[in-house]
């Protein structure tokens, strides 16, 4: 087992992870800009050092220091969370090269699933359902034309090296479509330093269902059930929650053994999420997959008992999976909302709610200054009950309680999700938020 990990990350994923290395006797150095200096991570690990400014170019994502750093401080591991270098494939083989241990998947898989054209491609090969598109990337505007005239429209313009919903644009027609793909072109470039498109149909009203796996480097390959995801903003999960309504104890299987033929085609082997499209006909597409932990993973924790970090550390060290498929249980409703900050601000007052049932991942803490550099996103509040009811009206009373001031943040707007007879019918889909912005009272910046 490692000794001591490095984790390349901040805010509450780091904590997150300390917490996991702290149960398992492992040492945590936690790397810190100057814009974290007090922050919980840098407080809590073992060791903890300053990589660099606020500028995540310059701190959180500078490859060689990290390694550097690493082996100066004895790490024999790097966890790099979620975000930042979690889906480099380059600073994955870096870590490799350097013989320390990336806790995720080897560099291999990472670039075979981290270009999402390219892991459709492998997924089409072996029976997965897709999303029907452009079988390879679209190179001209002519190109484009075509494929989208044989598929239909709507369609959707897709970066095939994007994540967190940037670089995608939707064509309901061919003026569109040419103005749309050069401007996706030019963002995809400049948020991912590759500017590689690809065209799929667009699928109306979707849900976005997604699939928990857990694989070891032996051919082991498990899936814990589905996460709802498709209360989304400008394609961003904003909450999520399991089971889903209107998936049947078939369908989830079904979907599950799905996304484990895909693991295993992969040769996949750490925790991984493959992310499906759902139709209004319960039709489900693979869009892609996540080769990391994710935002959403507490909500599977709640819900099977299983410590997710703490088995991706385990299999990353070698460790047989012992976990079988049968052993997996889902026991009642779960909800994660996604608390964000609107702006910068001090913490003044902080009170997060507690009693049965109730989880908070966070790095918040009273006097803690949020900067503009990083991620909005600063909590997250995680319910547990019996019955998709119970859990809301916990949700609801857990959104009453939240005290976080000095801050602007989306906690009422969480709380309108939470009454919104849309929403309490549990059959919403990705339309959702656009559609109910206003009477959820959303100022959208
Ligand atoms: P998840 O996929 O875990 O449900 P998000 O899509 O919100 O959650 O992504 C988690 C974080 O990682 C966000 O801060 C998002 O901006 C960032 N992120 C995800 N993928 C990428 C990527 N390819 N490049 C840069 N940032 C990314
Ligand atoms: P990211 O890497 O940014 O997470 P995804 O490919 O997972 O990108 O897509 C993010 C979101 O965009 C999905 O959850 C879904 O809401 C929407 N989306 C993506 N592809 C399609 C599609 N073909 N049809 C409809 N919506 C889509
Ligand atoms: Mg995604």
């Amino acid at each position: 087992m490692f000794k001591r990990v490095l984790i390349a990350n901040r805010g509450e994923i780091a904590l997150r992870i300390i917490r996991a290395l702290r149960e398992m006797n492992i040492e945590s150095v936690a790397v810190y800009s100057t814009a974290d200096k007090d922050s919980l991570p840098a407080m809590t690990a073992t060791k903890s050092i300053c990589i660099g400014p606020a500028k995540p170019a310059e701190s959180y994502l500078n490859q060689d220091l990290l390694i550097d750093v690493a082996q100066q401080m004895g790490c024999d591991a790097i966890h790099p969370g979620y975000g930042f270098l979690s889906e480099n494939a380059e600073f994955a083989r870096k870590c490799e090269e350097n013989g320390i241990c990336f806790i995720g998947p080897s560099w291999q898989l990472i670039e075979k699933m981290g270009d999402k054209q390219s892991a459709k491609k492998l997924m089409l090969e072996n029976n997965v359902p897709v999303v029907m598109g452009s079988d390879d990337i679209v190179r001209s505007s002519e190109e484009a034309v075509k494929v989208a005239a044989k598929i239909g429209y709507p369609v959707i313009i897709k970066a095939t090296a994007g994540g967190g919903g940037k670089g995608m644009r939707i064509a309901r027609d061919e003026d569109e479509l040419l103005k749309e793909l050069t401007s996706a072109q030019a963002e995809a470039a400049a948020a991912f330093g590759n500017g590689d498109c690809y065209i799929e149909k667009y699928i109306e009203q979707p849900k976005h269902i997604e699939i928990q796996l857990l694989a070891d480097k032996y051919g082991n390959v498990v899936h814990l059930g589905e996460r709802n995801c498709s209360v989304q903003r400008h394609h961003q999960k904003l909450l999520e929650e399991s089971p889903s309504w209107g998936l049947s104890s078939e369908l989830r299987a079904e979907m599950g053994e799905t996304a484990v033929r895909a693991a295993k085609a992969a040769g996949y082997n750490s925790v991984g999420t493959v992310e499906f499209i759902m139709d209004a006909s319960g039709n489900y597409y693979f869009m892609e997959m996540n080769t990391r932990i994710q935002v959403e993973h507490p909500v599977t924790e709640m819900l099977t008992d299983i410590d997710l970090v703490r088995e991706q550390i385990y299999i990353a060290s070698g460790r047989k999976m012992e976990l079988r498929q049968e052993d997996i249980e889902f026991r009642g409703n779960v909800i994660e909302c996604r608390i964000n900050a609107k702006g910068p601000g001090t913490v003044k007052v902080l009170h997060f709610p507690e009693g049965l049932g109730v989880r908070t991942e966070s790095s918040l803490f009273e006097g803690c200054t949020i900067t503009p550099f990083y991620d909005s996103m600063i909590a997250k509040i995680i319910v547990h009950d019996r019955s998709r009811i119970e859990a809301i009206r916990r949700m609801r009373r857990c959104l009453e309680e939240l005290v976080i001031s000095g801050v602007p943040t989306n906690i009422g707007e969480m709380y309108m999700i939470m009454n919104h007879p849309e929403f309490v019918s549990g059959n919403y889909d990705t339309s959702f938020w656009e559609k109910n912005k206003e009477s959820i009272g959303a100022v959208d910046i």
